[in-house]
C-alpha cells in the first residue's frame, strides 16, 4: 500500500467551494494509486465562526484568564468540526472516510498544554482503516495525553507538525502540505509583489525560513519530517501548480515531480515581527552573575534569541508577551538595561552563503540603502539576521529580495 499524508489548512476547508477543491485533490490521489490520510485544520481565519481564533475569543469573553486545560479542548473543536464537515463532504461524493479526533488517530502527546509534543503515535487504527479503503480525516493540531486522556493541542500551525509526524510514523512516500498560495516563495508574498516559486528547497533552509517568520509551514514539522527523511510538498489546493517539494537533497527526482535546481546563494527571506531588543550593560569584573541571568531567565521560561555576548553587554530579543517579565528578572537582580520595543526581525537564508565571501556586505548595504538601521545582527552559516524596527520591515524584506537577485 502507497500511503501519503494530505494536509489542508484552514483557507482550503472553509467553504462549500474549496472543499470540492480538496475533495478533487484526495480524488486524484487515489486515481493515482495512493492511499490517503487526510489531516484537516479548522475552517478558515479570524472571524470565521469555527476558526480557532474565534473559538479563543468566545473563551476569552467568558473567562479572561481560562484554565489551560479549557482552551485546549475548546480549540480540538475546531479541527473536529472541520474534520466531520470534510468526512460528510467525500462520504457525499461516494468515497469511504471517517473522522478522526488527534486521540483517535492515535496521536499521543505530553501534557504541556498550548504547545504539546508528540511523544508517540499508534498507528493501528489507522492502518487498519487504510486496509478497509477507509479515507482517514484527521483533525490537525491535537492529540491526547497519555493517562488521563486530556485533550492537548501543538501550538498554532501544529496542524502542518501532525501531518509530518503521521508521515512519519506510517512510512508515507510523501507528505502533501496544501494552503492557498503555489509554494513556497521567496519572501513572504504580502510583502513582495511577484516572489519565486520555489521548485525545491532543502529541510534546513525552510527550516531556518520558517523559524524566522516564514509561515508558509511549520518549523517543527519540517523538523520531523527531516528526521525520518519523509518528503514535503508545499502545493496549492486552488491550481495544478507542483508546488515546492521539500527534501535533503539539492538534486531529487520522484514523487512525480521533475527538478531543476538553481544554485543561488539566497534562497529566500524571511521576516518576524512581535520582538524587542535588550542591551544589558554587564560588568567585566563579574562574569558570573551574567551567566547567572540566563540562568534566571530561562527559569522563569523566558525564551531568549538572537543572544550577542561580550564583556560589558548582552543583547538579546525576547517575544513581546515576555517583555514585562524580562524587565522584572533584570531589575530583581539588579542590572541597567536598554529597552528597544516595537522591533523586528529580517533574515536571509541560503545553504549556498556558507563561507562565499560579501554576504554580509550585501546584506548591510542593502539595507543602508534604505536608510534602515541595524540594531543588532546574528549569523550562521547558512543564515544573517538583523533586528530592526518593525516599521521598516516591510522595505528591508524588499531591499533584500532585490540584492540578492531573488
Ligand atoms: P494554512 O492555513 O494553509 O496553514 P498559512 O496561513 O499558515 O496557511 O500559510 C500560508 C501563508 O503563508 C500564505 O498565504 C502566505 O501569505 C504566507 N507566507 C509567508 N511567507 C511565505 C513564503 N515564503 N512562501 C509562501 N507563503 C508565505
Ligand atoms: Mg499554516
Amino acid at each position: 500500500m502507497k500511503i501519503i499524508v494530505q494536509k489542508f489548512g484552514g483557507t482550503s476547508v472553509v467553504t462549500t467551494e474549496t472543499r470540492a477543491a480538496v475533495q478533487k485533490k484526495i480524488q486524484q490521489a487515489l486515481k493515482n494509486g495512493y492511499m490517503p490520510v487526510v489531516v484537516v485544520s479548522a475552517m478558515g481565519r479570524k472571524g470565521d465562526p469555527y476558526a480557532t481564533d474565534t473559538l479563543i475569543d468566545t473563551l476569552k469573553d467568558v473567562n479572561l484568564s481560562v484554565n489551560v486545560r479549557e482552551m485546549d479542548a475548546m480549540m480540538c473543536c475546531g479541527e473536529l468540526i472541520s474534520a466531520c464537515v470534510m468526512a460528510a463532504t467525500l462520504q457525499k461524493a461516494g468515497i469511504n472516510a471517517v473522522a478522526l479526533t488527534g486521540g483517535q488517530a492515535g496521536i499521543v502527546t505530553d501534557s504541556q498544554f498550548g504547545a504539546a509534543r508528540i511523544k508517540n503515535i499508534n498507528t493501528e487504527g489507522i492502518l487498519r482503516l487504510l486496509d478497509s479503503n477507509i479515507v482517514p480525516v484527521v483533525c490537525g493540531f491535537q492529540g491526547i495525553t497519555e493517562n488521563n486522556n486530556k485533550f492537548t493541542t501543538l501550538g498554532r500551525g501544529g496542524s502542518d507538525t501532525t501531518a509530518a509526524a503521521l508521515g512519519a510514523a506510517l512510512h508515507a512516500a510523501f507528505v502533501e502540505i496544501y494552503t492557498d498560495v503555489d509554494g513556497i516563495m521567496t519572501a513572504d508574498p504580502r510583502i513582495v509583489k511577484a516572489p519565486s516559486i520555489m521548485d525545491h528547497i532543502s529541510y534546513a533552509e525552510i527550516c531556518q525560513m520558517a523559524y524566522n517568520g516564514a509561515k508558509v509551514i511549520h518549523p517543527r514539522a519540517v523538523e520531523i519530517a527531516m528526521s525520518s527523511n519523509v518528503p514535503l510538498i508545499v502545493k496549492c489546493t486552488f491550481t495544478d501548480a507542483q508546488g515546492t517539494l521539500v527534501t535533503n537533497e539539492r538534486l531529487v527526482g520522484g514523487c512525480g515531480c521533475d527538478i531543476a535546481i538553481h544554485d543561488t546563494m539566497a534562497s529566500g527571506i524571511a521576516n518576524l515581527t512581535g520582538i524587542a531588543q535588550f542591551r544589558v550593560a554587564l560588568n567585566p569584573q563579574d562574569m558570573a552573575a551574567g551567566r547567572k541571568l540566563f540562568e534566571d531567565l530561562a527559569s522563569a521560561g523566558i525564551s531568549v534569541g538572537c543572544l550577542n555576548l561580550s564583556e560589558k553587554e548582552a543583547m538579546f530579543a525576547v517575544f513581546n508577551p515576555d517583555v514585562e517579565h524580562t524587565c522584572k528578572v533584570l531589575e530583581d537582580t539588579h542590572f541597567n538595561y536598554e529597552l528597544n520595543e516595537g522591533c523586528g526581525k529580517v533574515s536571509v537564508v541560503g545553504n549556498a552563503m556558507r563561507g562565499v565571501p560579501g554576504v554580509m556586505a550585501t546584506f548591510v548595504t542593502a539595507l543602508a540603502s534604505k536608510n534602515i538601521s541595524i540594531l543588532q545582527t546574528v549569523d550562521s552559516d547558512t543564515t544573517i539576521s538583523a533586528i530592526i524596527k518593525e516599521e521598516y520591515l516591510a522595505d528591508a524584506v524588499i531591499a533584500l529580495h532585490k540584492a540578492f537577485k531573488l
